[in-house]
């Protein structure tokens, strides 16, 4: 295996780490100081920023203003990014659009690519992917989708509900995920749309309200009542559904655990300092063993969660699946992620649980991570069954 980061990389990583400090931060610190959310006009002039540096879309060609590295060159670069929440939004790597972006570099078709990825890539529209459903309907399991796509004259209707729909506020189109053949497997019986928002019978019931402050585009949920759409909707071919999903969401565990390794190095940074400073019982906090062992903990954890990344994402630009390495890297990370958080927020005390730091809003947001895009359960199942089928008993000797 090769980690090594080529110099163009660590270039482009110095460059955004730069970047952030000196445009992003200053609008996180005033945010924060506010108590105000992110809005679109502070988001664009952000944006307008990052296009002026050069530091745009790192995923995408360079043909189309984007940076065009690949899932093995961009971990430094997200990890960079991701040192605010607002760095991948700025740069335009952020989830969903990051993901979907992806998903429709490697199966939209050409009018597809026109109409839903160029003004996406470009920053111009915003996406969203709409898989989970409300009990009894798809979460976990995704075999339990409950949305259909029937077959009328030579259109498909959709109908079903959905929520958790990440950007859903904002979204000029929707990929909607439905069973378009219930006589076979939803493995082979499910089936992917792309939908602009205009569609009628797209009905936004609300913005769902969840753990930490609100996020830019809102996790929304959704009817979708009698949504026609033409075959041309279709991604990739009817009954790849899954197929398509699965390749959307292993690399988009994964630009998560980078993202989010970002936020858990500057809480870090951010804890070492105050820890430096601050002065209890004879000594600064960082003379006493305790905190030490925080720090060295939060450090030793961080290191391995980045190896688990670099090795999923070094597997994946070799063409591999990596599904067990993803799912390994998935529960590390978002479970080192929570541990750091909380021992930086440990360490500064009150300051910690107040919003005079980034610290307890990371905290809080940083629980979902650990559901989202496959709860831990979910990934160590995934594990556990490449375990059993390797070492199990009718494989020995
Ligand atoms: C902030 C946020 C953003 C999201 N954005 C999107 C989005 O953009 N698009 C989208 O489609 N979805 C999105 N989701 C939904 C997310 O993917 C689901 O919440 C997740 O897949 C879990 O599904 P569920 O909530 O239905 O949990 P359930 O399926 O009800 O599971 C509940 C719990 O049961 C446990 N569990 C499940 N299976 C097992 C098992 N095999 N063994 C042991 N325990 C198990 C786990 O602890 C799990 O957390 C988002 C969720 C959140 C929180």
């Amino acid at each position: 295996m090769d980690f090594s980061i080529p110099r163009h990389v660590e270039a482009i990583a110095h460059r955004v780490r730069q970047f952030v400090d000196d445009e992003v931060l200053p609008v996180e610190t005033e945010l924060l100081r506010t108590n105000t959310d992110l809005n679109a006009d502070i988001l664009q002039e952000l944006r307008a920023k990052a296009r002026a540096a050069k530091l745009w879309a790192p995923t995408m060609p360079k043909a189309w203003g984007g940076m065009g590295l690949n899932i093995q060159e961009i971990v430094p670069v997200f990890e960079a990014a991701g040192r605010s929440m607002l760095g991948p939004l700025a740069i335009h790597c952020a989830a969903p659009d990051e993901g979907n972006m992806h998903l429709l570099h490697n199966w939209a078709d050409e009018a597809q690519t026109e109409r839903y990825l160029v003004p996406l890539a470009n920053g111009d529209t915003f996406s969203a992917f709409s898989m989970t459903e409300p009990p009894p309907g798809a979460g976990s399991d995704p075999r339990m989708i409950q949305t259909r796509a029937d077959r009328d004259g030579g259109d498909w209707v959709i109908n079903g509900h959905k929520w958790l729909t990440t950007n859903g506020e904002i979204a000029d189109f929707f990929i909607i995920m439905a069973v378009t053949d219930p006589a076979v497997h939803p493995y082979q019986g499910c089936t992917q749309f792309l939908a602009p928002r205009e569609t009628p019978g797209i009905k936004i019931l609300r913005d769902v309200p969840v753990m930490g402050t609100k996020d830019f585009g809102g996790h929304v949920e959704i009817l979708y009542e009698d949504v026609r759409l033409p075959d041309s909707a279709i991604l990739g071919e009817a009954g790849q559904g899954f197929m398509l999903a699965q390749s959307r969401l292993g690399p988009a565990r994964l630009t998560h655990c980078m993202r989010w390794t970002g936020i858990a190095q500057r809480a870090l940074e951010i804890a070492t300092d105050y820890a430096a400073e601050r002065e209890a019982f004879g000594g600064a906090l960082t003379s006493h063993q305790s905190i030490q062992w925080m720090l060295a903990d939060s450090e030793m954890e961080l290191k391995m969660g980045r190896l688990l990344i670099q090795e999923a994402a070094w597997l994946l630009a070799q063409g591999e699946q990596a599904r067990v390495e993803t799912s390994i890297a998935k529960v590390q990370v978002s479970e080192i992620v929570s541990r750091v958080l909380d021992r930086c927020v440990q360490i500064c005390g009150g300051r910690g649980i107040s919003r005079d730091l980034p610290l307890s809003g990371w905290y809080e947001k940083a629980r979902a991570f650990r559901i989202y895009d496959g709860a831990s359960e979910v990934h160590r199942m995934v594990v556990a069954r490449d375990v059993i089928k390797r070492y199990g008993a009718e494989n020995q000797g």
